[in-house]
């Protein structure tokens, strides 16, 4: 690939994003984020402002966008993307979603680029089966308190299917479960930085239910890769990337607890509606297409985590 790539990042300054642009910079020719810093933090692309590869936008991808520069890959990540960011800004996550990711097409389109869009597990509801396989079509209340996030990143997907059909665009689609590590804000809300932040300042760990549901955690290292992978896959298509070990939410507040020698105590909260009761990826064909293979045992990239935690927040 060398270093002649040019790649436009919507939500490039988020927690995902300013990953992937510290991973892509090195190797890129032009790394361009447009971001409108709603959930995503310009601190977190400090080392890059002086880089003459690097071009920052406050830009909310919900307007429509004329660049200049060449570009390669237009990868969509802007979203809000923790419950608690979403239901605090619902209709913005829905623009973001639709007419967002209409304008990345458009801008892929317009570039000849290929398209990437970060859709996520989400889209499969509270699911009915496990693990989930990327035929799945899902269990999705539309009217429910997380209905904004889901119906955004279906609709996304649909999108991008369209115009891979319709105008031949090379349009890929990675449904991203539960990420995790360093440059999470502290306060979006998630359980892996909830947990953290509260072990880390003795506060009490709030469960949300009774803790029997899962999730499964994929470090951020093992995400950027299978994104990585698709961005250099041949084909359009569409991957379940994330780490198939499943825990209860139990469990996870234990490690923590163990892992950063914490006194806090678990206090149970009420569970929120629709919250789904289990979520695992079916990784079969990200490993057979793509070589996919997440790396990071959770107590590594707990460890890691919690690590750029007490250097950042406490
Ligand atoms: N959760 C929790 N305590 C918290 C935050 C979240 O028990 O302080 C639970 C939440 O109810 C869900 C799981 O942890 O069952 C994962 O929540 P998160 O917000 O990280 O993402 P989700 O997987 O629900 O999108």
């Amino acid at each position: 690939m060398g270093g002649s790539i040019r790649y436009l990042i919507t939500g490039g300054a988020g927690f995902i994003g300013s990953n992937l642009v510290d991973k892509l910079i090195g190797n890129a020719e032009k790394v361009i984020v447009l971001d409108n810093l709603l959930t995503g933090n310009l601190q977190n692309l400090d080392k890059h402002q002086n880089n003459d590869k690097f071009k920052f936008y406050n830009h909310d991808i919900q307007n429509p966008i004329e660049l200049d520069e060449e570009i390669d890959h237009v990868v969509h990540l802007a979203s809000c993307a923790s419950p608690f960011a979403y239901s605090n800004y619902p209709i913005n996550t829905l623009k973001s979603g639709s007419i967002g990711t209409i304008n990345a097409l458009g801008i892929s389109r317009r570039h000849n680029a290929k398209f990437f869009l970060a859709s996520t597990s989400e889209i499969y509801g509270d699911p009915e089966i496990t693990p989930q396989h990327e035929n799945y079509w899902g269990n999705v209340n539309t009217l429910g308190p997380r209905s904004m996030y889901d119906e955004s990143k279906r609709f996304a997907e649909a999108a991008t299917q369209s115009y891979v059909t319709t105008h031949n665009l090379h349009g890929s689609i990675a449904r991203i479960f539960n990420t995790y590590g360093p440059k999470m804000a502290f306060d979006d809300g998630r359980v892996v930085t909830n947990f953290i932040h509260q072990a880390i300042n003795n506060q009490d760990i709030t469960i949300f239910g009774d803790g029997s549901q899962t999730r499964s955690f994929s470090f951020i290292e093992d995400t950027l890769d299978g994104i990585m992978k698709i961005l250099n896959h041949e084909s359009s298509d569409v991957f379940n990337i994330g780490n198939d070990y499943e825990i209860t939410i139990n469990e996870l507040a234990s490690k923590i607890i163990h892992l950063t020698k914490s006194n806090s105590k678990i206090i149970n909260k009420d569970l929120p509606i629709d919250d789904p009761k289990q979520r695992k990826p079916d990784l079969s064909k990200a490993r057979k297409i793509l070589g996919y293979e997440p790396k990071y045992d959770l107590e590594t990239g707990l460890k890691e985590t919690i690590g750029w935690f007490q250097e950042n927040y406490k």
